[in-house]
């Protein structure tokens, strides 16, 4: 077998693809499908301040590796969750790969926000999964810093993989609503959202480890310790065992559904969004779910601990 594009000596197979590729062509190939996702997706326009969301891993990397070599006005944003030893790690990678390309970076720790809003002090205060805990603080750290810095869009590295097994979740359990939110372009609903897009959408986690590999990206490599028996794990392991045994299925899976079934459910719901009275973020209520989660956290603080019987 040789390199689909100049016959050298390939280095990468790509099953999906049946296609082989030589190192520099394998890097060409990956930077024009985020371009041509970012193209036909409306994504980006030249003149965008993109805010690239980065945890350390492969994926969000190799998004801002690629998003910046393409000539875009990038800047990271990194969230210190507090989680021992992974975060200390991945906010290490982080800082030196932003530090060895001049890169600009944000850091929001949530140990400095309203009184400590770590990951894991939340969730035992509040007896909530990590997980549970974390992706409110998440969404919102995101769209605020996205805001206040006056960025155009928020760019995350959710890749083929990440896709289809929140598709194959989604449709699970039919939630619609979900189903209808689900695009790798989401255009605001409220003024204090800004665009989100995920140009890494069809590309998968083996592609984009990969890119990152032979870009010499160093990157951290071991998963969230909470992330071990998620569901979305689960859904990745079947996926992966289709993928398998019928190469293409993934992407055919993921762009049928943007294509055809994504536009049929978001035509069916019309979400009505409201303004958080404290925050100014999006809500469904009076208060959106990360000031109801730090209300909740301070009535914690202050409230006499429970007498603990002998
Ligand atoms: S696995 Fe859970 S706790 Fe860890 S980063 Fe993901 S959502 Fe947050
Ligand atoms: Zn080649
Ligand atoms: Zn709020």
């Amino acid at each position: 077998m040789k390199c689909v594009r100049c016959k050298a000596k390939p280095e990468v197979y790509l099953r999906a693809h049946n296609a082989a590729f030589c190192r520099g062509c394998y890097l060409e190939y990956f930077r024009r499908q985020v371009e041509r996702a970012v193209r036909r997706q409306r994504m980006l326009a030249p003149t965008d301040r993109v805010l690239v969301a980065v945890s350390g891993g492969k994926d969000s990397l190799a998004l801002w590796d690629v998003l910046a070599g393409l000539g875009y006005d990038t800047t990271g944003l990194y969230l210190a969750q507090g989680i021992g030893e992974y975060s200390g790690r991945s906010r290490q990678l982080v800082e030196a790969f932003a530090a060895a390309r001049g890169f600009a970076l944000q850091v929001v720790d949530f140990a400095d926000e309203d009184g400590g809003m770590t990951v894991p002090d939340v969730a035992a205060l509040t007896r909530r999964s990590p997980c549970a805990a974390c992706g409110t603080l998440k969404r919102h750290y995101f769209d605020r810093a996205a805001r206040d810095g006056g960025f155009d869009v928020l760019a995350t590295g959710h890749n083929l993989d990440d896709e289809a097994a929140r598709l194959l979740g989604n449709v699970l359990h039919w939630q619609r609503d979900h189903l209808a939110r689900q695009r790798p372009v989401l255009e605001p609903n409220h003024p204090a959202f800004v665009r989100k897009v995920k140009p890494l959408y069809l590309l998968s986690e083996y592609e984009t480890a990969t890119y990152a590999f032979l870009r010499g990206i160093e990157y951290v490599v071991e998963e969230c310790p909470n992330a071990a028996g998620a569901t979305q794990l689960l859904y990745k392991d079947v996926l992966g065992r289709l993928e398998a045994a019928s190469p293409g299925t993934k992407a055919g899976f993921v762009r049928e559904f943007f294509r055809t079934g994504q536009p049929a459910f978001a035509a069916e719901t019309t979400p009505a969004t409201g303004t958080c009275e404290r925050c100014g973020m999006p809500s469904f209520g009076e208060v959106c779910s990360h000031c109801a989660l730090v209300g909740e956290i301070a009535r914690k603080r202050t409230e006499p601990r429970r007498a603990v019987a002998p």
